[in-house]
């Protein structure tokens, strides 16, 4: 992989790697973007199967941060961080305390929280060494999991394409198959299961699938939940789910969950859209709980938005998302361009219009 070609061609600002052989420490910070603010992102521990897996994942995260915080109108830049390890063996205070002291270096350009393979007391660990975490348990201080708020405005957007596809955000009586029934996709379920919804579910974790009983869902294997014929398709698992395989047995008019990265590549997002499926861009969707993040005091004090950890503002932003599907839907129907596009368009003119505004001289 020819490292830095790929990082100007995308721009990219940092890619700094982390070892620490006391502790393990093996990682990796990529900063995309901080035209708007400092980068926030989450730290994902994965066992990686080489060097080159964790580079292309820390990387193409990071990116996708610029574009989510940019898309739900907050002032932050674009960052990840992976850590190159079992989370199942791997995890220690001092590992987690190196990280944190890799991060107080980089002086606030990136700020870490949860994410697949970390929890709040990771971050509580991290936060011994460096202010610049934020995703603290509630007691601490912190919004705690961000998990429900994320859940929140996938419900949220996802009503949004109802009402685009079929003239009514009602779920009821709806058929999502949900693929992930983890801490997001569990919470997504429950709210489509007050709705009235029909629940179809797939997970590779079977504890993970107890919780179907309780939401009346069928379930399904992994494999099969890509085909099955439903309303909805949700993908709450890991990213990549919309590819050359998946797409054309889609048997969905909307596609609209919680993963990151879900198209494999970006002509992905114009073949569902040949296929008629409305596709809620993964970034906008998934913001929720990113702007519950941004709510959070301390950390992101630099900002200039918060004032105190305020669940109820920060609520009424994550059901904003339902507003910026709208437009997006609204934008991709006035160009006749897919949706993925059409909010690439929103987030890259706010970046260009918060890049002409810095060339003002402040003291
Ligand atoms: P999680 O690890 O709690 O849940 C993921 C679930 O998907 C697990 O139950 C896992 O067993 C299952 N899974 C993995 N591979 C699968 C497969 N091939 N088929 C079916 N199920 C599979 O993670 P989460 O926090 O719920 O996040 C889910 C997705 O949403 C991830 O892509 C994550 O990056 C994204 N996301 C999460 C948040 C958040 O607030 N947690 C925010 C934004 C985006």
């Amino acid at each position: 992989m020819k490292i830095i070609d790929y990082m100007e061609r995308y721009g990219y600002e940092q890619l700094t790697f982390c070892s620490d052989p006391a502790s393990g420490l093996r990682a990796m910070v990529a900063i995309h973007d901080t035209t708007l603010g400092p980068a926030l992102g989450g730290a994902r521990m994965f066992p990686y199967p080489d060097e080159e897996a964790a580079i292309t994942d820390v990387l193409r995260l990071a990116r996708a941060m610029t574009y989510k915080a940019a898309a739900a109108g907050l002032n932050l830049g674009g960052g990840k961080a992976v850590i190159w390890g079992d989370p199942a063996k791997d995890k220690s205070e001092a590992l987690f305390r190196a990280f944190g002291r890799y991060l107080e270096a980089l002086g606030g350009r990136y700020i870490t929280t949860e994410d697949v393979g970390t929890t709040t007391r990771d971050m509580e660990w991290i936060s011994a060494e460096t202010a610049h975490v934020t995703g603290l348990p509630v007691p601490l201080g912190g919004s705690g999991d961000p998990s429900p708020a994320t859940a929140m405005g996938v419900w949220r957007g996802m009503k949004a394409c109802a009402a685009a596809v079929w003239g009514a955000d009602s779920l009821k009586g709806r058929h999502v198959a949900l693929m992930g029934l983890g801490k997001v996709g569990a919470a997504l379920a429950r709210h489509l299961h007050g709705d009235g919804a029909r629940l179809t579910v797939a997970d590779v974790n079977p504890a993970a699938l107890k919780a179907a009983a309780s939401l009346g869902a069928s379930v399904v294997s992994p494999q099969d939940i890509t085909s099955v014929e439903c309303d909805i398709f949700a993908p709450c698992a890991l990213g990549a789910v919309l590819n050359d395989d998946t797409i054309p047995r889609l048997k969905c008019r909307v596609v609209a969950g919680a993963a990151n990265n879900q198209l494999a590549e970006e002509r992905h997002g114009d073949a569902l859209a040949q296929r008629g499926i409305l596709y809620a861009p993964d970034y906008v969707l998934n913001g929720g709980g990113l702007i519950n993040l941004s709510f959070e005091p301390e950390a992101l004090k630099s900002t200039g938005v918060v004032t105190g950890y305020n669940a109820e503002a920060a609520r009424a932003k994550v059901e904003g998302i339902y507003g910026t599907i709208e437009r997006i839907i609204a934008l991709a129907r006035e160009g006749g361009i897919p949706t993925a596009q059409a909010a690439d368009k929103l987030v890259e003119a706010r970046l260009a219009s918060a890049r002409r505004v810095r060339r003002l001289y402040l003291e």
